[in-house]
């Protein structure tokens, strides 16, 4: 028996994974951890990277009408304003570079990391599953076996629970649905697509809070787009990534547990053994109140797939990103984070790396923090010093000005008089401006 075989049977529904025995009840969620989902792609990352340095250039007021992008990798027409498109979707000859293989894994090899006696239930779960009169040919080996694997190898629950999802498919009218119809209206309705394929070539769904609004109906997208990452799979994948940017989370708005019951629901229910992982990115403190609701619904194996991190504190997506994706699908969302953190709009359309490149660590990213941070200090200077500097001017302007009238309103006589003494005032304000110009003139150059 293969030690991967033995993964997958710790892998079904039932069990419980040791966090939650030690805990006695599920009551109460254990503080997060990544240590469950870091050990999946821990041991993997023996390759040297090579990270790519030359990247192709695009005008900065391309339009997505200007680009020829490949249809199967964009669930929508239009895409959402938020949405910079990344350089390597942007063709078909840029895809190509990063696309995975057609085929990753064949049957013979994944059915062989089954037991023998996993491998005998599996034939008679098969031919069990050809007998009922909600067969159709889409539930084909692949299909069956992760419904026997979510329901730990019992052929009379996994009947069950895929006679469930039969009928799901009809009442929802699944192989139907190709797009969100919320979305087809209004791209910026959601925000929930395809970027790229991890290390591991699983297609990787993105989301962000901030850039889809409607909160009341998510689950059509949501559907949709599992439907489209899946059509990116190649052979011998089965699972997808999803990361959700929690950036402008808001509790009153998206705290409410019923939203996205209904979305973790119908995974659990019909998409058994195709998440992957799902990387929460900088979740909120208030965000703990909901996942805690949450968690008596959510199966303990789902919840090891579960990930929390952060743009700017432990654990962070700086260190853990790299052990998951590839350079330009990371580079992306580091980009993408930033961002939104800054609500900055999605300008230009087209994403290239940053050149400069990016922090590997946790350090290096805090003082990458600490140099924004003083550029920005000063920026304001210089914002500040020209402020002041204008209003100098304008006072200056003013006083000019009301002299002039004063002047006019003057005797002849008194005329000459005063005008000496107004040069002898003005003298040292000229003097204090010129000051102020060389002190902003040293800030910008210190830029
Ligand atoms: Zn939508």
């Amino acid at each position: 028996m293969s030690t991967k075989a033995e993964e997958q049977t710790s892998e079904h529904h039932e069990e419980v994974p040791a966090h939650v025995d030690a805990e006695g009840d599920m009551g109460a969620p254990p503080p997060p951890t990544n240590d469950a989902a870091a050990q999946e792609t821990d041991g993997k990352e023996t390759e040297e990277e090579v990270i790519p340095t030359e990247f192709p250039t695009f005008p900065p007021d391309t339009k997505e009408s200007d680009l020829n992008l490949p249809k199967d990798c964009f669930l929508l027409s239009k895409q959402n304003d938020g949405f910079q498109i990344p350089y390597y979707l942007t063709s078909e000859e840029e895809v190509s570079k990063v696309r995975p293989p057609a085929v990753v894994k064949t049957w013979e090899q994944r059915i062989g990391e089954c037991d023998e006696k996993q491998q005998a239930t599996f034939h008679e779960f098969v031919e069990e599953v050809k007998k009922q009169p909600w067969y159709e040919e889409k539930f084909d080996d692949w299909y069956c076996l992760r419904y026997l694997i979510a329901r730990s190898f019992d052929i009379k629950k996994a009947l069950k629970m895929l006679e469930k999802t039969a009928q799901w498919i009809k009442d929802f009218g699944y192989d139907e649905k190709t797009q969100c119809s919320i979305c087809q209206k209004d791209p910026n309705q959601h925000m929930g697509q395809f970027i790229g394929w991890d290390k591991e070539h699983r297609p990787v769904m993105f989301m962000s809070m901030r850039w889809g609004p409607e909160r009341k109906n998510p689950l059509e997208h949501m559907v949709c787009c599992f439907k489209h990452l899946i059509s990116q799979m190649p052979q011998g994948v089965e699972k997808w990534v999803c990361v959700t940017d929690f950036e402008s989370y808001s509790h009153f708005k998206d705290g409410k547990p019923s939203m996205g019951l209904g979305v973790i629901n119908t995974i659990q229910d019909h998409f058994p053994e195709r998440l992957g992982k799902m990387i929460c990115v900088n979740p909120p403190t208030l965000f703990w109140v909901l996942w805690k609701a949450f968690y008596n619904f959510i199966d303990p194996v789902t919840r090891t797939k579960v990930e929390f991190v952060y743009t700017e504190d432990k654990p962070c997506i700086y260190e853990s990103f790299p052990k998951l994706f590839p350079y330009h699908i990371r580079g992306f969302m580091y980009d993408t984070y930033n961002r939104s953190k800054h609500k900055l709009p999605a300008e230009p359309l087209v994403w290239v790396p940053d050149p400069d490149g990016y922090p590997t660590t946790h350090d290096e990213r805090k003082e990458q923090l600490k140099a924004n941070k003083a550029r920005e200090k000063d920026d304001k200077k210089a914002v500040k010093e020209a402020e002041k500097e204008k209003k100098d001017a304008a006072k200056e302007a003013s006083d000019h000005h009301k002299k002039k009238e004063s002047k006019g309103k003057s005797s002849k006589g008194k005329d000459k008089e005063k005008k000496d003494g107004e040069e002898a005032a003005s003298a040292p304000e000229e003097a204090a401006s010129a000051h102020t110009q060389t002190a902003s003139n040293k800030e910008s150059q210190k830029e």
